[in-house]
Formats: C-alpha cells, structure tokens, sequence
C-alpha cells in the first residue's frame, strides 16, 4: 500500500513531531519563501477584479467590495513585504495562517454584502466567483511541504468559512447544490493535502539527498558543520558532555599510488562501514575531508569516546588490497573537559590531536595532549 515509503517515512508525512531539526527548518524557510510569493501574488491581483465589479455590479455593493479588496491586497502586500524569511517552524506556520486569515474575512464579509440583493444573469455569475474563494484556497494549500494533519487543521477554517457561508444562506448554491459543493469542497481539500504531502515528500528526499556523501553513506561536510553547531549549542546550554573523534586514515595515499583510485575507494568505504557498524544511533558520521572523517557523540565524555575509539581500533578499519589492516589516526576533544569556545575551536582541537597521532607514529589515539599524557 505505501509503496518504497516507510512506516517512519509515512509517519513524518502524517505528523511533524518526529522531523528532525534539519528537515524542520528546511520546511520552515520554503513554508515562508511560498507564503511570501502567493501574499505578493495576491496582492497584485486581488485589486484587479475592481474594473469587473464595477461594471457588473450597482453602487454602492461595487463599492464595498472594491474596499474589501483594497485592504485585502494590502494585507497581503504587507505579509509579502514585511515577513521575514527565518528557520523558524512556528514562524512559518503564523505566516501561513496570515496568509490564509485575509481571503478567509474577504470570504465572511463580502458574502452578506452580494446577499442583500437581487443578483441576476451575468451579475450572478461573477457572484459565484466570490462563493469559489475558499475553494481556490484549499487548493492553493497544496504548494506548501505540509503533513496530513497540518493540511487538515489549515483547510479547517476554509472549510468553516463554506459551511458558515451555507448556513447564512448562499445566493450562488440553493440548498442541494450546496450539499454537492461542500462535498467537492472536501474532495479538494483531500486532494490538496495528498499534493502537500508529496511535496513534503520530495522536500525531505531532496534534504536527505543533499546531505549524505554518495560514496560513503557519511553525513557531507556542510550539513555535517549545521549538525555540529546545533550539538554544539544544546552542550552549552545544558551543560552537557560532547565529544569529537577526528579519524585520519594512515598512508592512504600509498593506497591509491599502489593499487588505484578504485580500489582507494573501496577501502575509505569500507573504513567508513566499520566506523559505522560500532556507532550509537544517536552518534553522527560526517566525511570531513577526502579521508578524514569526524564523529560526533552527543551525550558522552571524554572516556566514553576514548573507549569507543579503542573499541573502533581494535575492530580496524578493514583491510587494504594487499591484505594488512587499514589504520586511522585519532583525535578526540571534549566539551565539558576541553571548554573550547565554539565548534570551530573544538573540531580543530581535534584535528589537532589528530595530528599528534601522526606525529607520534600513527594508528593510535590521542585524547590529550602530549605533555600532559606522557606523565
Ligand atoms: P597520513 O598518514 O599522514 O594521513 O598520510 P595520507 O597519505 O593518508 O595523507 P594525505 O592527506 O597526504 O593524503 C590523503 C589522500 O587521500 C590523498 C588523496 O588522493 C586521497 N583521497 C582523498 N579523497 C579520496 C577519495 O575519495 N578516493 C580516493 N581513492 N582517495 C582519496
Ligand atoms: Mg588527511
Ligand atoms: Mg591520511
């Protein structure tokens, strides 16, 4: 029934409280980026329909509803305008609201006002124009990454706006046509989500997509650095224990002078597999450089990481062609043992300790510095 998705996959269309902080603020910034260009839209094109009504209806009723829509395109040009673009998901979803909110109090207000006449032949029909407002909305809503229950609780007002409309007592839909369009209504709506979804869908394939290297499986540098930064600020403000584990293979340039670039590839993936195969699920993978790779540990001391990177030695990191063991060079630095002052000065920290393994021989860790190790 779902196809290649996932039971976490369908669960992350379903509902949002299982993105993660990546995926919630890529969402976050293309949920404002669309709020802003349907608002400027909106705000063009709203005003244009005056001439019709002008011709089409009587004064005064063309004349309160070229106001509504004088304001309306002014709300959106303010929304399109004044809104910040921010990572923000709760931020987006205000925006959203916003946007929904003026063509929703458009819909409530100018309904009464083309109730209170006798419209006729052409007038009604562009009458009926106004009664398809929420209508255009719902669809509309199908441009943004939304999950299903998202989709729903932002159709809802639309949707109340419909039935508010049909209880007043609706000029365009006597009363059996207004059964059929409100159950259109909520086909579109149906639909309108299921499109959201999948632009969801595509969304998190792409983030996804984008922050894993091809060849290892590993987090890439970039988004490697964004998850750092947010580690590194939840260890500041909760006092918490993290820990950095710079690997180097050693000599791997020998690899690829001796036996080929391929097969350099095949072992840095292979290294990369054994690094892997012994991480908690909440340690994260990033391929730092060509060779180099950088471990993240949330949550575990200066210990716990050296001791993880025993571990990973002794398992090795795979074999070269020629049969030996493939060995790295370690660093480790610590949050709460090391205090560095930003990510930046910790990932160096690290890769500076790196770089005392090789000096001291290779294949072997270093969690301090030397000085004060050799005591
Ligand atoms: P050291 O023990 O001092 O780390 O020596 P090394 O040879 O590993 O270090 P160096 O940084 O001089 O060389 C790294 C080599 O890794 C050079 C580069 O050709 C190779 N390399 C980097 N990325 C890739 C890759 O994606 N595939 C392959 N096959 N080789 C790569
Ligand atoms: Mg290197
Ligand atoms: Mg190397």
């Amino acid at each position: 029934m779902s196809g290649d998705l996932s039971l976490e996959q369908l669960r992350d269309l379903v509902h949002p409280g299982g993105h993660t902080p990546i995926i919630q603020r890529r969402r976050a910034v293309l949920i404002h980026s669309r709020v802003r260009m349907v608002a400027a839209a909106f705000a063009v094109l709203t005003p244009l329909w005056i001439g019709i009504d002008v011709v089409i209806f009587q004064w005064p009723l063309w004349g309160w509803l070229a106001l509504l829509r004088i304001v309306a395109s002014a709300a959106f040009g303010a929304l399109a305008l004044g809104y910040r673009i921010s990572d923000d998901i709760g931020s987006a979803w205000r925006g959203l609201a916003l946007l929904l909110a003026v063509p929703t109090v458009f819909f409530l207000l100018s309904h009464p006002m083309l109730n209170q006449q006798e419209i006729v032949g052409v007038a009604a029909a562009v009458g009926a124009g106004y009664a398809f407002l929420p209508f255009v909305m719902v669809a509309g809503l199908s441009v943004f990454p939304l999950t299903a229950i998202e989709g729903l609780v932002f159709a809802l007002p639309l949707l109340s706006a419909h039935l508010a409309a049909g209880l007043y007592g609706s000029l365009v839909f006597p009363f059996p046509s207004y059964v059929g369009a409100l159950w259109l209504l909520l086909l579109i709506t149906v639909v309108a989500a299921l499109a959201a979804m999948s632009q969801l869908h595509f969304m998190m394939a792409l983030v996804d997509q984008a922050s894993h290297d091809g060849m290892t499986g590993a987090f890439g540098r970039r988004i490697g650095e964004e998850l750092l930064r947010l580690q590194f600020a939840h260890a500041q403000r909760s006092e918490h224990p993290l820990a950095l584990v710079f690997v180097d293979l050693d000599d791997f340039k020998k690899v690829n002078d001796r036996y080929g670039h391929d097969e350099g590839d095949r072992v840095l993936r292979n290294a990369a597999d054994a690094i892997r195969g012994m991480l908690r699920q909440s340690d994260i993978l990033v391929r730092w450089g060509g060779e180099e790779f950088l471990l993240v540990m949330p949550n575990t001391a200066r210990e716990g990481a050296r001791a993880a990177a025993e571990r990973l030695r002794s398992l090795g990191f795979g074999n070269r062609p020629d049969g030996s063991p493939q060995t790295a060079s370690i660093g480790i630095a610590e949050y709460m043992a090391d205090r560095p002052e930003d990510w930046e000065r910790m990932v160096d920290l690290a890769d500076h300790r790196m770089y005392l393994a090789k000096q001291a021989g290779k294949d072997r860790i270093v969690a301090v510095e030397m000085a004060d190790a050799a005591q």
